[in-house]
């Protein structure tokens, strides 16, 4: 499981990399999904981004 980053869209803030519990996402200059196992599905990355540049979580 993993989120799916609009790195078009990302603006770099690091507010999804902080919501997310498990360590999944780190941020330079736009989101980077760095430990997709970790992942757990709880969308507070999705919720965090204030441009919705986060735009599911996908299953695989
Ligand atoms: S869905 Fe939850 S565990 Fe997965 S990357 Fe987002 S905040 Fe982290
Ligand atoms: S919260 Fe959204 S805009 Fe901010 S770093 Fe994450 S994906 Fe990019």
């Amino acid at each position: 499981m993993h989120p799916v980053i609009n790195t078009d869209d990302c603006i770099g803030c690091g507010a999804c990399a902080d919501a997310c519990p498990m360590g999944v996402i780190e941020v330079e200059d736009v989101a980077t999904v760095v430990d997709a196992d970790s992942c757990v599905g709880c969308e507070a990355c999705l919720g965090a981004c204030p441009v919705e540049a986060i735009t599911e979580i996908a299953e695989d």
